[in-house]
């Protein structure tokens, strides 16, 4: 079963994910148009103010004219023509509305009230009254705005809304001189009220016309300043930023020469001062690396050691000469079929492996020649491993040598015999074998018998020349299985496996008679011999079984010398016949 396999998370998008000019410039757009809404905003309302302002001011001003032409015609006693001059101003189209009002709110002009009243203060029918009359009650008579116009003496502005229009009413004061008392009176002080309404349309058109163009002329103010600022980041920032960026990657796939110059001496230039010093030490560190890698290549390649590498996941990535020579496969072969196969064992090289050669045989014969493996799991600086090193070391010929110096360790060199050490080695390995299966061994201890004498009388060389002879006829004269040693001086012994007291004692006669028959340089031997066996004698040890075939032998020697002493209680169990 495999197991699940995470998907991985795409990187949330954010702010951070837009490239820097992207986000300089959605930040620069962003504060650039706030502050533009903030003074169109202010600019539009200031213009609106000002055009409204203005508009008041030209009002104001006409209807002063007005107010003017109108006395002016009063006074001149045309009062009928300021009722067809109040109508001829009605028909300017910008002019909505335009009455002359009393004070008492109704439109003046439309009968014959104020005639009548001019006719009897001065005293003859001036005036014709009219032939038609009418009443409009305009503002009723207690108004406030009518009020304040009247009381104060100033002109009141009314702004109101008709089907979606906006309008504007003046309300002016007509005073009263010196020259309408004469007709009217003296009191009050204001003798009408001029009421003129005029629609805004016109200028709200203006102020939507100009705020169109301001809004025109900041959209495009706002383009031109992001395009320069643009222009400024891409040239002073994102394209020194792409250098490095080209460079680090160039550094990065392995080309550690490259450097880059970037005029001028601001952050920009600060960072690549810092990255070429760093690319140097890089530089530097690698060379100072390949160095040390060509000096382990060439150890690892003289090396006489064989030397297998592998990875982390066990693969094999170097294999050095001498490992070729040794296994006897090229890298390709131990390659391909694993580390595992080095000597065809996988079991022992998992095993061996897996504890370090811990209670593992030491050496293994593969490809003829007999080698030692260590092996080493590798780690990384944070003691993760990261692979495992197997060192194979050829021990053939040390192992000859271990073996030859092994031998002569246990061999007598006067007669190429087991020496005492190889005696006692070969003695305890055959009697516990006979014990483990049960099986009977024989021990033959002999000694020249007057040695010291013929030493005398022939000489030592002499002597040895015999100690020779007698040590190539044991090794011709006793069975295969049969183990013939010098334990010292003029003594010998035979180990006989798998043979009985009686048998033992018939091998021992008959070895007796032929050193007996002996001819040696015209000169002759004798030799006597005690036999022990194994288990009759019940003796168990090395060195008792020793003991007790010496002891036999000096019986034998005081007994006359040149015979054969098998012990009493064997003659006695076997009732042997010792005739030969
Ligand atoms: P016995 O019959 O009682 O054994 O008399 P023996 O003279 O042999 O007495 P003993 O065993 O005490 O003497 C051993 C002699 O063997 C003494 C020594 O001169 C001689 N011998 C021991 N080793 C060597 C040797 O390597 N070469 C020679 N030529 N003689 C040796
Ligand atoms: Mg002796
Ligand atoms: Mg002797």
């Amino acid at each position: 079963m495999t197991a699940p396999q995470d998907t991985p998370i795409p990187p949330r998008k954010n702010f951070f994910s837009f490239s820097i000019s992207a986000r300089v410039l959605i930040s620069t757009a962003s504060a650039v148009t706030l502050v533009m809404l903030g003074f169109i905003h202010f600019f539009l309302s200031h213009q609106k103010d000002s055009i409204m302002a203005q508009n008041e001011r030209t009002m104001i001003l006409m209807i002063n004219n007005i107010n003017s032409a109108l006395r002016t015609i009063m006074k001149a006693g045309y009062a009928h023509i300021a009722q067809e001059f109040t109508q001829d101003i009605r028909k300017n189209p910008a002019v909505l509305d335009f009455r002359i009002l009393r004070i008492t709110g109704q439109e003046a002009f439309l009968d014959n009230t104020t005639i009548h009243d001019v006719n009897r203060r001065i005293g003859e029918e001036e005036f014709m009254p009219r032939e038609q009359e009418s009443n409009s009650q305009i503002l009723s008579r207690d108004d406030p705005d009518l009020q304040t116009v009247i009381h104060q003496n100033r002109i009141v502005t009314l702004h109101t809304k008709k089907n979606d229009e906006q309008q504007i009413t003046y309300l002016a004061p007509i005073e009263r001189d010196e020259k309408c008392g004469k007709c009217h009176g003296n009191e009050p002080k204001t003798r009408g009220v001029m009421l003129i309404t005029t629609s805004l349309a016109q200028v709200e058109s203006d102020i939507t016309a100009t705020r169109s163009k301001a809004i025109a002329v900041a959209v495009i103010s706002l383009f031109f300043v992001l395009l320069l600022i643009y222009l400024m980041i891409h040239n002073f920032l994102i394209r020194p930023l792409g250098w490095i960026r080209d460079a680090m990657v160039r550094v990065a796939n392995g080309h550690l020469e490259e450097r880059i110059h970037v005029p001028g001496q601001d952050e920009i230039s600060a960072i690549t001062t810092t990255f070429n010093e760093m690319a140097s030490r890089l530089l530097q560190t690698y060379a100072g690396l390949q160095q040390e890698q060509d000096k382990l290549s060439t150890i690892i390649i003289g090396a006489q050691e064989g030397i297998v590498v592998t990875d982390g996941q066990h693969n094999v990535v170097l294999v050095n000469p001498a490992a070729e020579r040794l296994l006897g496969k090229d890298y390709d072969q131990i390659r391909n079929s694993g580390w595992e196969h080095l000597v065809d064992d996988p079991d022992y090289m998992r095993t061996f492996v897996a504890n370090g050669g811990h209670n593992m045989p030491d050496l293994l014969v593969f490809n003829g020649r007999a080698l030692k493996f260590h092996a080493a799991t590798l780690h990384a600086t944070d003691k993760l491993p990261i692979g495992t090193s197997i060192m194979i070391r050829d021990v053939t010929d040390e192992k000859k040598l271990e073996d030859k110096l092994r031998e002569l360790s246990i061999t007598d060199a006067l007669t190429q015999l087991y020496n005492r050490r190889g005696l006692m080695d070969m003695l305890e390995k055959e009697i516990k074998r006979s014990q483990r299966y049960n099986h009977m061994l024989g021990f033959l201890f002999f000694d020249v018998d007057h040695f010291k004498k013929f030493n005398d009388t022939y000489g030592h060389d002499q002597g040895d020349r015999v100690l020779q002879a007698i040590g190539r006829t044991m090794k011709e004269h006793f069975r295969k299985v049969d183990t013939p040693c010098r334990y010292g001086g003029e003594e010998f012994c035979v180990i006989l496996p798998d043979t009985s007291p009686r048998g033992a004692y018939i091998v021992a006669e008959r070895f007796r008679r032929v050193v007996e028959a002996m001819v040696v340089d015209d000169l002759k031997v004798t030799i006597s011999i005690g036999v022990a066996t194994v288990p009759a004698c019940e003796v168990n040890k090395v060195d008792d079984l020793i003991k007790k075939a010496d002891d036999l032998l000096y019986e034998a020697k005081r007994n006359g010398r040149n015979q054969v002493k098998l012990a009493t209680e064997l003659e006695d169990m076997d009732r042997l016949n010792l005739e030969i």
